[in-house]
């Protein structure tokens, strides 16, 4: 995949997009960033740093992989050969915190279960160390604010990593959304569940991911939904259903829920760890807008009701990291902000509070 700039991507989408809000300023500053690439440590060497983050940091421009954080000994000697990793910038949970001593880690990228996701942001943030720390934000949005916090005190960014914020197809979504291109926007349809049935894993552990497909594949369609339409929902209603009791004892197996958006929108999104979609399809006055693949991070394809949207295929990983590189070295704030991981929690618990007492929830 060839990587775009971030000022070339946003020039040819024709927006600069704060994610939710279009807003040009962000993205429209000349400044040269300094010469140094940033060092990034990743935490927890699992699939998506093995599969995703690893390969897009040697695409990256403004950053590089300087450090690792595992417990176990021989994936950091594997990681370590591949991407030349020294042995002192390689630490493992007890050592965690002597990161704080080492001047060439300058962004900790947090890719651990989601139970964990809260205590290594702070510590991260209470070592000196900007912060990525990987969706969902966290178990709840007490957490969140927390994480939100800590990083203020230490002075010291927080994003999330909502990569198809930089994903092209996503962008034109937002553009086409956001400016009403076909009209305004009366209906939102998403989908994303993958089937998911393993022993011990943590995905499926209320205390470890923290209430099963919602916080882990539905807030794609909550992400979305309000970049969309670049505006907060009013109220949410849902509906939560499990069948199969014997792997779903304490989390739901699937969740549908409708949010409504200020104006009439109304967006209908569903999660599952049962069955397979993957489809964002968004209704206007005049026409209509999807991605299909949407939400997967191996590529999405998009259409509207004239033909194919003809966009090429960027790494969302590495324009993500690039883009909060650069961000600390232009001192402004990342695309993503932590904020962003707030709103989408507060958002799953009134879901799960409407789905649970079968009320609509106003926000
Ligand atoms: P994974 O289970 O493959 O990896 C988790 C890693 O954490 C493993 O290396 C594991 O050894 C380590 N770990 C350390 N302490 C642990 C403990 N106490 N219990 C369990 N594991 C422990 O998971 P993953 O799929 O790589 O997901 C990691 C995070 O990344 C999750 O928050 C997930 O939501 C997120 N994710 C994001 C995307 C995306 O597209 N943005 C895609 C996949 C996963």
């Amino acid at each position: 995949m060839k990587s775009l700039t971030r000022r070339t991507a946003l020039k040819q989408m024709g927006i600069a997009g704060s994610g939710l809000a279009l807003a040009p300023s962000l993205f429209a500053t000349d400044r040269l960033p300094e010469d140094r690439k940033l060092g990034v440590a990743l935490v927890g060497l699992g699939n998506y740093a093995t599969i995703m983050l690893g390969p897009a940091l040697k695409e990256t421009q403004h950053c590089y992989l300087a450090g690792l954080v595992t417990g176990t000994p021989a994936k950091a000697d594997k990681w370590a050969k591949e991407y030349n990793v020294p042995q002192k910038n390689i630490y493992n949970y007890e050592t965690f915190d002597q990161i704080a001593d080492n001047d060439e880690i300058d962004i900790i990228y947090i890719v651990l279960p989601n139970f964990m996701h809260a205590e290594y942001t702070i510590r991260a943030a209470e070592a000196g160390k900007h912060v990525i720390c990987e969706k969902p934000m966290a178990l709840t949005s007490a957490e969140c604010e927390e994480m939100i916090a800590a990083c203020k005190k230490a002075d010291r960014i927080l994003s999330i990593g909502y990569r198809l914020q930089y994903e092209r197809h996503h962008q034109e979504v937002m553009r086409l959304g956001q400016n009403k291109v076909h009209g305004p926007i009366h209906l939102i349809e998403s989908g994303l569940a993958y089937r998911v049935r393993r022993p011990g894993i943590w995905r499926l552990d209320k205390e470890k991911g923290g209430g099963g497909a919602i916080m882990d594949l539905g807030v794609y369609c909550i992400q979305a939904a309000r970049y969309t339409t670049g505006k907060e929902p009013i109220s949410v209603t849902a509906q939560a259903y499990t069948y199969d009791s014997e792997w779903f004892k304490d989390i739901h197996e699937t969740v549908m829920w409708q949010m409504e958006f200020p104006g009439g929108t109304i967006a209908h999104a569903v999660t599952s760890y049962s069955t397979y979609v993957d489809r964002h399809f968004v209704s206007a006055e005049k026409g209509w807008f999807e991605c299909q693949p949407s939400f997967n991070g191996r590529g999405t394809s998009g259409r509207t009701h004239e033909g194919p949207m003809d966009l090429p295929q960027v790494s969302q990983q590495a324009t993500q990291m690039d883009d909060v590189a650069s961000s600390i070295k232009e001192k402004r704030s990342p695309l993503v902000t932590g904020e962003e991981g707030l709103t989408d929690l507060r958002l799953i618990e009134a879901i799960l509070s409407a789905a649970d007492n079968g009320r609509k929830v106003m926000l």
